[in-house]
């Protein structure tokens, strides 16, 4: 979501006028810059204290270039709100998630009144499709279809910076697709904080009112439709439903979505997958932990016997599905044992890849109250064991892929390989083959002949 965020942030800006200039490198700032905006993710602690490492150095090259401006977006904003203000006086504006349009009048109201401003509504939904975007590829688009968590899993702040869940109309979303498609992308992925209970409990849609201002309203219905199988009835699209809508459009030509939350990983939804052939094969789906007793600490509402029988249904119905997830290690009251129970989990399902990370204490989320009592070094040594076992799991289920026959959407050329070109399978694996610039933006069908390091090398056919 944030990706998308900062290319609407882009698109805007250099629709009223600015130049954007990208960082040397990772990191680092380019000293040419007036304006620095940076865009915050609040979810560890370590993504956090990033930002105020780089504030401390846009801090110095204020001192001697005084008139630059320096900008916060994204989570952090809302979560800290004005008090980075008075702890960054170097920090000039702040614009919440639901307010990104108004960046370039924000920019201006600086650059007139030289004071710290910032604009961050409490309520509303953060998404506004505009075409003034700035894409980084043509045949990708990303594509916001709910935002904010009705989910209270313990550990985590999403739902204090994001708010509970919107979604926007499916006929809103299926005409932006189409805009998208009509624009050359072939490729759109759906995003949401928890993108499969779109249409969610609270059947809360957003209106837009002639004056195009954005309206909140509660089980607002949509005339009848006109296109493809949208119902009359806009609340009664869910996540399954909305997935068939969009893979009737003409020209779209592959649908991924992240990121789902296993409770509504449903039944429907697995059917859905497997009778569409453009919905991407591979399904990232949080575990988080492979112990009941932690994750009902969690509060994720699932169980891993729950859990492995979702994943061995979609496996059954959608044969060579990737299966990705994300993992907590060292989670409150996580003993020896319950870490065992995840590197059994690990083990079990052979995920394609986990993004593994260390239990990071938010405060203001209910977790805050519990002790966060692993030692460090035991969150390191268990962090770093399950990165261990999953990358051996990885290195195993990759070498099973040489020899396979793979449909592949090509990218572009390889960096690295002047005569190769870089595709994606439908596992969103990446290929490089010995081919053309013809290929580009097309599918072809590669057989996978040798696997080197993550990359997979294969012989078009
Ligand atoms: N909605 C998704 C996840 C969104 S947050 C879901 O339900 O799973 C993305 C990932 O960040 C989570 O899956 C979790 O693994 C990780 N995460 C969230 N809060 C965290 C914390 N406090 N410490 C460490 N990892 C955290
Ligand atoms: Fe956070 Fe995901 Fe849980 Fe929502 S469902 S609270 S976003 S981890």
């Amino acid at each position: 979501m944030n990706v998308y965020d900062s290319e609407v942030a882009g698109g805007l800006l250099e629709h009223s006028g600015f130049k954007i200039i990208s960082e040397p490198e990772e990191g680092s700032a380019n000293q040419d810059a007036d304006i620095y905006i940076m865009n915050t993710c609040s979810v560890r602690e370590h993504a956090e204290d990033k930002v105020y490492s780089r504030l401390g150095m846009l801090g110095k090259i204020k001192k001697t270039r005084p008139e630059i401006i320096i900008g916060l977006m994204g989570c952090m904003v809302e979560e800290h709100r004005e008090k980075l203000f008075k702890r960054f006086p170097q920090l000039d504006l702040m614009v919440g998630t639901r307010n990104i349009k108004e960046l370039p009048a924000l920019i201006e109201e600086v650059k007139q009144k030289r004071r710290q401003v910032a604009r961050i509504k409490q309520d509303g939904i953060s998404i506004e499709y505009t075409d003034q975007i700035k894409r980084t590829g043509t045949y990708h688009a990303w594509l916001p279809i709910m935002t904010g968590c009705d989910k209270v899993c313990t550990y985590c702040i999403v739902p204090i910076t994001r708010g509970s869940e919107m979604s926007m109309p499916a006929r809103e979303v299926y005409k932006e697709a189409s805009r998208l498609v009509e624009e050359g992308v072939q490729w759109i992925t759906l995003l949401g904080q928890n993108v499969n209970s779109y249409g969610g409990a609270s059947n809360t849609v957003i209106a837009r009112s002639p004056e195009g201002t954005t309206k909140q309203s509660t089980g607002t219905k949509i005339a009848s439709a006109s296109f493809g199988t949208l119902p009359r009835n806009d609340e009664q699209i869910r996540f399954p439903q909305l997935l068939e809508m969009l893979c009737e459009i003409e020209g779209l030509n592959r649908i991924s979505f992240t990121t789902s939350h296993p409770h509504d990983a449903t039944e429907e939804l697995f059917q859905v997958i497997a009778r569409n052939p453009k919905i991407s094969r591979r399904f990232h789906l949080p575990l988080q932990s492979g112990s009941d007793r932690i994750l009902k600490r969690m509060k994720r509402l699932h169980t891993f016997d729950d859990y492995k029988a979702k994943i061995d249904r979609l496996r059954e119905l959608v044969p060579g599905i990737s299966m990705t997830t994300d993992i907590i290690a060292g989670f409150s009251g996580e003993t020896n044992d319950d870490h065992l129970l995840t590197m059994s989990a690990l083990k079990e399902i052979r995920f394609d890849s986990a993004y593994i990370y260390k239990y990071s204490l938010r405060e203001a989320t209910p977790a805050a109250k519990l002790p966060d009592d692993v030692p460090l070094e035991i969150k390191d040594k268990r962090n770093h064991d399950l990165l261990a076992l999953q990358k051996t799991i990885l290195v195993e289920n990759s070498r099973k892929m040489v020899g396979r026959t793979m449909s592949l959407f090509v990218e572009g050329k390889s960096m690295k390989m002047p005569d190769y070109m870089i595709g994606r399978t439908d596992q969103d694996k990446k290929v490089v083959f010995e081919g053309s610039e013809d290929h580009i933006e097309k599918f072809v069908s590669v057989k996978i002949t040798d696997l080197r390091y993550e990359t997979f090398v294969g012989k078009l056919i």
